[in-house]
């Protein structure tokens, strides 16, 4: 487990122990904590026949079936866009016959925020009237989008944000490479994002790109020399610049950092046309941005 959900997972290792855990619980907590590994390694802990402690035992053929993902028990419910309602009917249907392996049944649902109006209007009886044995883990970074009738009946567990300390202590343990702190101070409860960014990163790092803007805003370098330097890498400019918006944000609530932030907006939406001329869109960014002082 990671380590700043470490004991969150052991108090509820501990009610499993004592079979006092809620049938149905809602993981919050922002995207990159970590909420998809924490409730599928909860599930897998329900389901294994010999736990040892907070941990499983990795031998008997639960643990044998969740390493191979073909867990009977073990349904997962997720989508790229809405869940809709076919999906969740679908799931309720294989959680109500009996169980596989004669153990617990586990439902997770990624995003749960993401159903649709009826699928959250199919989940309610079974949250409300589980068959024996069975729980329902939800997770979400948008709860005030779900249902109150789904919210009501869940037991609500907001996961510990992790300092910026341990968020650098364990990304640093996985991706071995200087990393720039003003750019993990950007991620700072999220090290699941802050380590996707920097393996995603090559060519083009945050140095690059926080030295660039450095220039900008010297006058060592124009908004359209920055623009025909980086477009090839525009999604992730417009990304940093909007992250580096909100950052100079919390020192200065300035009406010039606003309207940058309004402009990232606009220019994301405007990437979304193939025919889009880069440059352009990315030289008028610059310009807003060669605009903030910086406190
Ligand atoms: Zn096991």
């Amino acid at each position: 487990m990671f380590p700043w959900l470490d004991d969150t997972f052991k108090q509820l290792s501990n009610r499993i122990a004592d079979s006092k855990l809620h049938h149905a619980l809602l993981i919050q907590g922002p995207s990159g904590i970590g909420k998809s590994s924490f409730v599928l390694q909860l599930g897998q802990l329900l389901l294994c026949k010999a736990r040892r402690g907070h941990q499983v035992c990795g031998q008997c053929q639960s643990c044998l079936l969740n390493s191979a993902t073909t867990h009977p028990d073990l349904h997962i419910v997720e989508s790229d866009k809405q869940i809709g309602v076919d999906l969740i009917r679908d799931a309720i249907k294989k959680l109500v016959s009996s169980a596989h392996m004669s153990g617990a049944k586990v439902l997770i649902i990624y995003d749960a925020h993401t159903m649709t109006e009826s699928s959250a209007n199919a989940l309610l009886k079974t949250l409300e009237e589980p068959t024996a044995d069975t729980f329902l883990f939800l997770t979400t970074d948008k709860p005030e989008r779900l249902l109150p009738t789904i919210k009501s009946r869940c037991e609500k567990l907001a996961l510990p944000l992790p300092t910026l300390d341990s968020t650098l202590a364990w990304v640093k343990s996985q991706h071995n490479a200087d990393i720039d702190i003003n750019f993990a101070k950007l991620f700072s409860a999220r090290p699941l994002a802050l380590l996707a960014e920097l393996q995603e990163e090559q060519n083009f790092t945050y140095e690059i790109f926080s030295a660039g803007l450095d220039a900008l805003l010297q006058g060592q370098t124009s908004a359209m020399q920055l623009a025909i330097d980086w477009q090839t890498h525009a999604d992730k400019v417009i990304k940093w610049t909007q992250y580096w918006a909100r950052q100079q944000f919390i020192n200065q609530m300035s009406e010039t950092i606003w309207q940058l932030n309004l402009q990232a907006n606009k220019v994301t939406q405007q990437l979304r046309n193939p025919g889009v001329n880069k440059t352009l869109v990315l030289t008028e960014l610059f310009d807003k941005l060669a605009l903030v002082k910086i406190a």
